[in-house]
Formats: structure tokens, C-alpha cells, sequence
């Protein structure tokens, strides 16, 4: 047995809400990552299953690496098709936020989601979500969305009907979350949980190859070009910098998702506890963070550009100039100096 985690209030109220409406939306937040698209689909399998009239809407496109999932060709991305993901989302009677805290993380269609009038739930683990939900779900002590997808749905009673395409879905996200369960991942529970989803058929060790054997040739080119070329070690911060232009991103034929993990890399290194990736966007610049211990890396992103996330992991935006962005991060260090310089990694 695993600990109930989601408030048993929560569950009658969802369950109340499944039995009233059968037109379904499920919401991710921009740029959705594993963790986005595995729980989203997650649920869209299992909703499916009770009968429910269920659509999957992401605010921009997904990394090709996660379009192997079961029903990932179902998703709308309302960045192309704004006036029918629009309409889906006026005519829904209730709408699934899953994994972002604010609406401001749906970009574009944030402002979409808080007019529409359906019923919302908000299943999420970022911290201080904000009140725009009828019921929120919010544990940022669990490790995934996709983890609290899983607890919903047995919770409500139905682990027997969670389909093998459902269990795939969420085994994505629990194993993209947690850098295939290296970090943030030390609670029993989520073991338990793979015992239970492996009940269910998934086969684990493909997952893993389809995720992360599943890149470009330009993508490690670009890898390689980044780690010689543009990585600045700040040793008294045990801080690492990488930053990548619009234009270089073009010289390597960048991709979506072809980025990802490389806020990571540096993380590697023995002595650095921070790492800072700073790209150029379309139209503004994206800093992805990354630590070690205590750092808390998601303070360092609301001080310097008003971004957020977890202690580990955050991110901001920031509209100006690639040397604008750096001499800010430059100046953060300064201002997180003492928490930088007698940070460590842990040892145990
Ligand atoms: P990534 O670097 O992979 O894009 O984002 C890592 C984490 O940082 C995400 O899971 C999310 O919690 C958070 N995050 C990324 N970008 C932003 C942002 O612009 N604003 C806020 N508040 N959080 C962000
Ligand atoms: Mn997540």
C-alpha cells in the first residue's frame, strides 16, 4: 500500500465532477516536457476508458523525442490551431491543468483557460500555485505530475481500469522528471509505484531507449560545440554558464527539444553545484537552472528574471539582449555569493 498523499476531499470532488461532465480538456504548460505530455496522456487514456468525450491541448509544439507516446498524435497545439483549441476549450465542462502552477505558464493560452467557464482542476507539484482552479491538486513534495496521475487514479478506485497505454504514459513522465530516476527520486513510493506499473505490461527499458536514444546527429554535434565553446566555469561559485545564440542554434539545424538536458551537463563536473543555460529564443531569451543540494535554484530565477520552478530545477524569461541576460546572471551570482560559494554537493 502507498500513503494517500491527495486529500480525500480532493478525490469526492473530482469524482463528483467525472460523474457531471463528459466533455473533457486537459491543458499542459508551454513548451511541454515529458513530465507535461506523459501525465496529460495518462489521463486521456484513462478518461477514454470511463467513456468520456476527452481532448489533449498544449500551448506550442513537444520534442520529436516524445512523439512515440500512445495518443501523442491525438494532441492540438493551440499555436496552430488557436480558433479550434479555442472552441474546445469554451465548450469544455471541465478542464485538467496539468503541471504548471500559474496560467501565465500556459503563455498564450493562459488568458484562454482562465475565461473559459468549464469546471477546472489543477494536478500539479510546482510550488505556491495560484487560485484559478475549482479544485487544486498541488504536491510539490511529489516528483511528478505524472506520479500524482497515477495517485488520482487509484485513489478513485480504478487502478484496474488504467490501461497499459495509460501506465506508459505516466511511466514517461515519472522517468523524465527525475533524470530517469536520478534525482529527486528517493521516496519508496515511486519504486513501489514502477512495481505497479510494470504490472500493467509497460516495458521500461524501451521507454528509457525511446526517450533518450532517440536523438539527432545535430543534437550531439551541437552538444559537443556547446561543452568546448561556450561553457564559462566560475570555480569560487561552482557555477557554470552556457549560452547559445539564435544563430548558432541555426547552424546546428536545431529542433525542439533538441536543447534539452543541456542545463545538465555541467552539472557533471566535479564542483559545480549551479548550472545556467541561457538560449535565444524566437522573440525573447529562455534561462533554464539547474543545482545541486541546497541551491535554491528557483529563488535565483524570481530575483534575476522573475521566472520560477523547483529548488533543483527552474527557469525564466527574459526580453533583451544575450549580453544583458549574462551581465544580470553575472550580477546574481554576486548577490547569492555566500549561498553559492559554501554550497555542496551532497555526499549522502
Ligand atoms: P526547463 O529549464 O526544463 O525549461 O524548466 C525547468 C522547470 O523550471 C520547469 O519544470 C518549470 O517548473 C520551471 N520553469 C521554466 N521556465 C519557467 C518560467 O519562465 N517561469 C517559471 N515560473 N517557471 C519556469
Ligand atoms: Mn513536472
Amino acid at each position: 500500500m502507498i500513503s494517500k498523499v491527495i486529500a480525500s476531499q480532493k478525490i469526492s470532488e473530482v469524482k463528483e465532477l467525472l460523474n457531471k461532465y463528459q466533455k473533457i480538456v486537459i491543458v499542459t504548460h508551454v513548451s511541454p516536457d515529458g513530465d507535461a505530455i506523459g501525465s496529460s496522456l495518462g489521463l486521456y487514456h484513462y478518461l477514454c476508458e470511463l467513456g468520456h468525450d476527452v481532448n489533449v491541448i498544449v500551448p506550442n509544439s513537444f520534442p520529436e523525442f516524445l512523439k512515440w507516446m500512445p495518443g501523442s498524435s491525438e494532441i492540438f497545439e493551440y499555436e496552430k490551431y488557436p480558433e479550434f483549441a479555442q472552441k474546445l476549450l469554451n465548450d469544455a465542462e471541465l478542464i485538467f491543468c496539468l503541471d504548471f502552477n500559474i496560467p501565465k505558464r500556459a503563455y498564450l493560452m493562459g488568458p484562454a483557460i482562465e475565461a473559459a467557464k468549464g469546471k477546472k482542476v489543477l494536478v500539479d507539484h510546482h510550488p505556491d500555485p495560484s487560485d484559478f482552479c475549482d479544485v487544486t491538486i498541488s504536491y510539490p513534495e511529489i516528483s511528478s505530475t505524472s506520479e500524482l496521475i497515477f495517485r488520482l487514479i487509484c485513489r478513485m478506485g480504478d487502478f484496474e481500469v488504467m490501461s497499459y497505454d495509460s501506465a506508459t504514459c505516466i511511466y514517461t513522465g515519472m522517468m523524465t522528471d527525475t533524470g530517469a530516476f536520478t534525482y529527486n527520486s528517493n521516496n519508496a513510493e515511486i519504486y513501489y509505484i514502477i512495481g505497479e506499473l510494470l504490472k500493467k505490461g509497460i516495458n521500461k527499458d524501451q521507454i528509457y531507449s525511446n526517450v533518450y536514444h532517440n536523438y539527432s546527429e545535430d543534437r550531439y554535434r551541437l552538444m559537443g560545440y556547446t561543452l568546448q565553446e561556450k561553457m564559462k566555469i566560475y570555480p569560487e561559485y561552482h557555477t557554470s554558464l552556457i549560452w547559445l545564440t539564435n544563430e548558432e542554434q541555426m547552424r546546428y539545424n536545431v529542433q525542439k527539444g533538441d536543447t534539452e538536458g543541456f542545463a545538465n551537463l555541467p552539472l557533471n563536473i566535479k564542483d559545480v553545484f549551479f548550472s545556467v543555460f541561457i538560449r535565444e529564443d524566437n522573440d525573447f531569451i529562455k534561462i533554464s537552472f539547474r543545482s545541486q543540494g541546497d541551491f535554491p535554484s528557483n529563488k535565483f530565477a524570481a530575483q534575476c528574471y522573475n521566472g520560477g520552478g523547483h529548488l533543483n530545477a527552474s527557469g525564466g524569461e527574459f526580453k533583451g539582449t544575450m549580453e544583458e541576460a549574462i551581465a544580470i546572471f553575472e550580477k546574481g551570482l554576486v548577490e547569492f555569493s555566500d549561498l553559492l560559494k559554501n554550497n555542496k554537493k551532497k555526499t549522502k
